[in-house]
């Protein structure tokens, strides 16, 4: 006989764990408890060593699929002589480092009862289990337990509570059980807050949809915007009164099958949509399509996802066809989340609304993924991965990063984990920054830390600059943007040395106070040197170019050959004469090294997008149009100057003018641009491994979303014997700048 004190570690509460120990423990004899802590779980057993063995080796086989195991660390105790196996209540320990699992969707065995008519939880849209259901969205605090989430509000009936109690149930200690008779309800309201009569609401929504109508419906990290994404009239009806002309909408599809019908589907993509995080996935179209033209306008792909909830399932139940299925909010603003916010943002938006009773503590955002050969690379990571946190190799004392600007996410820093939060957006919206301070202020509250260093961008004037400087009695620190960027992925695949930062990105705050995006850095996260540079270009009125590639076109033309510059068939759509004055005489003009506005002047020179209606969207479109990179790359300059070396941009914009005066078309001129920078890029990491020896290259910044040039350049580092960095976990776009802020926080209060 011999007893047992083990301690787990990782993502072990919310996740059906405690269950699966109570049967384990049975199935070997044992006696003893086990309790959530909060530091993870705490398990005593008691029986024959032998069982003991068999005990510990199956723990780390056999656990749920969700849980992530960390550490497992055991020490023999006294024998105490207990006769049965416990599930003790939580007790809270000082500082909680438990993780919080993420809204997880709709397990097979829930389905099943959902569509079985027999059930009592027949098309029951809240249906959930320990394997399944709504977690991050609806905790205000640790241990987790129902008390401690949005649910308490709702009184277990006596079934369910049989079920809760039951250790041998799926739905044991499923914090947000419920069902018809005592739990959350829908109600479907038509847009004037006047409930519509029905007895069946899902039903009854999916009739309206199926008429066309718009109907804002609730889900599990805030309000979507539902529509036919079948009929031509229905789609421009939801862009108009959205105010999103352009930027491409997401689907949901009923069934994988339908997917494979409208896009082509790897492997990888498809078990990503499978996935129990059930991102959108940008996967290429099909044709021809039933899906109209206006959902992803001059696209090649469509975002397309999977239900992921019961009241997703049960819609389509009712055969409804593929369905936009878009974040409800005006375009920059975020994600709406409760009824009374949705009537009054959505009102002029949606025709109908589909609510329910289960409040959404946190709002979170469809996480968005793309797939490039066998790896994901997320776009956005938010609802499924937040607030998993990324593992890193070092520990030390509590740091929160509060990001950037656009795309903005946080990240606390606690141990061995960062916390990287939900996508919050962008942050000069008003809606935005309180779900920034509301996601500061959750973060830190769960985990019961407070932060010694606040980390914030070195740009003087982001919101996330001035919150952090709004902080007292807490140091602070400033970081480079784009050493932020390399950190983040560096931190990702755990990786200290020093390495070749190829940092290519639209706009960070530069150590000289110009905007800099076409950075090679050598640097680890201590520290980094700028070893090379795109040329400083003149970018004309600041954000108002940004808005409008054919200003950087006609700028950089101007640098590139004064006044006398040639006249590009481009230039006939603009009124042009105005910014051309602000060039040559430069006023108001702004030095640029960015790599993204490269890619938006070529863009526009080229007669492709000249002025845009979301981020990325010139260079993004300048991707879809290339055919193969197998075409001779235009002429580049690398100089040594007093300061490092130099991509001197003008040979580049020389040789794209030359092509376009001998009437290459746009897809050819497209795939010299793209075989330049893959070629440069190359040539880059050459130089700087031949100064520095060192050989580990690492890829981030916004440019490194862009799927063609990371599958040439990979492989291309590769063949140059280079071992290639890439984010996998975080997004290379300023979603994962919080990350690296971190890291490189830490380094700096560790070294003192
Ligand atoms: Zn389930
Ligand atoms: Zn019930
Ligand atoms: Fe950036």
């Amino acid at each position: 006989m011999q007893r047992k004190h083990i301690t787990i570690d990782g993502i072990v509460q919310g996740v059906g764990f405690r269950p699966f120990i109570y049967n384990l423990a049975h199935q070997h004899h044992l006696t003893g408890y086990v309790t959530n802590t909060s530091t993870g779980v705490e398990i005593e057993v008691e029986g024959r060593a032998q069982a003991i063995r068999q005990f510990q080796i199956r723990l780390n086989k056999d656990a749920p699929p969700l849980c992530v195991i960390r550490t497992i660390s055991s020490q023999g105790s006294p024998l105490n002589g207990d006769t049965t196996f416990q599930i003790r209540p939580s007790h809270h320990a000082t500082t909680p480092t438990t993780l919080i699992a993420p809204d997880v969707a709709t397990c097979e065995a829930c389905l099943e009862e959902i569509f079985d008519p027999q059930n009592r939880r027949y098309l029951y849209p809240f249906t959930n289990c320990t394997n399944c259901g709504p977690r991050f969205t609806i905790i205000k605090q640790l241990p987790y337990d129902r008390a401690a989430t949005s649910m308490a509000s709702f009184t277990m009936c006596p079934e369910c509570q049989a079920e809760y109690d039951d250790p041998h149930n799926r739905r044991f200690h499923a914090q947000p059980n419920a069902c018809p008779t005592c739990g959350p309800m829908v109600t479907l309201w038509s847009s004037n807050q006047t409930p519509v009569t029905t007895t069946e609401p899902l039903r009854e929504t999916a009739k309206r949809l199926k008429e066309g109508a718009i109907v804002a419906l609730k889900g599990l990290g805030g309000f979507h915007l539902a529509v036919l994404a079948t009929e031509a009239k229905a789609v421009r009806r939801l862009r108009e009164r959205k105010h999103r002309e352009e930027k491409p909408l997401a689907i949901m599809v009923p069934d994988l099958a339908t997917a494979q019908t409208l896009c082509d589907l790897t492997l990888e993509a498809e078990q990503l949509l499978t996935s129990w995080q059930r991102p959108i996935v940008l996967l290429r179209k099909k044709h021809p399509s039933p899906i109209v033209e206006a959902v992803a306008p001059d696209n090649p792909r469509l975002g397309v996802m999977l239900p992921y909830t019961p009241l997703h399932q049960i819609l389509f139940h009712y055969q409804l066809p593929p369905l936009v299925m878009t974040s409800a909010n005006l375009t920059e603003e975020p994600i709406c989340v409760n009824n009374a916010e949705a009537f009054h943002r959505l009102q002029h938006i949606a025709d109908y609304f589909l609510t329910h009773d289960r409040d959404i503590y946190l709002r979170t955002d469809d996480s968005v993924m793309i797939t490039i050969g066998k790896q994901v690379l997320p776009l956005r990571r938010s609802r499924g991965y937040a607030p998993q946190p990324i593992f890193v190799n070092s520990t030390g004392p509590p740091v929160l990063a509060v990001g950037g600007e656009l795309k903005n996410t946080v990240c606390l820093l606690k141990d061995d984990r960062a916390f990287l939060s939900q996508h919050i957006g962008d942050l000069a919206n008003q809606e935005a920054y309180a779900a920034f301070q509301k996601t500061i202020t959750h973060l830190t509250q769960v985990f019961e830390t407070v932060p010694e260093l606040i980390v914030q961008d070195l740009h003087p004037d982001y919101f996330s600059t001035r919150w952090a400087r709004e902080q007292t009695g807490v140091r602070r620190l400033a970081v480079q943007h784009h050493h932020a960027h390399l950190a983040a992925v560096l931190a990702e695949n755990q990786v200290s040395e020093p390495v070749i930062g190829l940092i290519m990105d639209g706009t960070g705050y530069g150590t000289d106070g110009a905007i800099w995006g076409g950075e090679v850095l050598i640097g680890d996260l201590g520290e980094f040197q700028r070893y090379a540079h795109f040329e400083y270009m003149p970018l004309p009125g600041g954000d108002a170019a940004i808005r409008a590639p054919w200003r950087i076109a006609l700028s950089y033309l101007i640098r590139t050959f004064g006044e006398d510059f040639p006249q590009l068939p481009f230039l006939k759509q603009h009124n042009w004469a105005p910014v051309a004055e602000l060039v040559t005489r430069n006023v108001r003009c702004y030095p640029t090294s960015s790599c993204g506005r490269l890619f938006d002047a070529v863009a526009a020179l080229c007669g492709g997008r000249q002025t845009i209606h979301y981020e990325g969207q010139a260079a993004i479109e300048f991707m879809y149009r290339v055919q193969s990179l197998k075409v001779r790359p235009f002429a580049y300059e690398l100089e040594q100057t007093a300061t490092g070396w130099q991509l001197s941009v003008q040979p580049i914009i020389r040789a794209v003018v030359r092509a376009i005066q001998n009437g290459e078309s746009l897809e050819r001129l497209a795939s010299r641009f793209h075989a330049t920078l893959v070629k440069l890029f190359v040539e880059l990491a050459r130089q700087a491994r031949a100064d520095t020896g060192l050989k580990l290259v690492a890829l981030s910044g916004g440019v490194f979303q862009n799927q063609v040039l990371v599958e040439a350049l990979v492989p291309a580092l590769k063949r140059a014997r280079f071992t290639v960095l890439v984010h996998r976990k975080v997004p290379p776009n300023d979603g994962g700048l919080a990350l690296g802020q971190g890291l490189i926080g830490r380094q700096t209060l560790n070294q003192g």
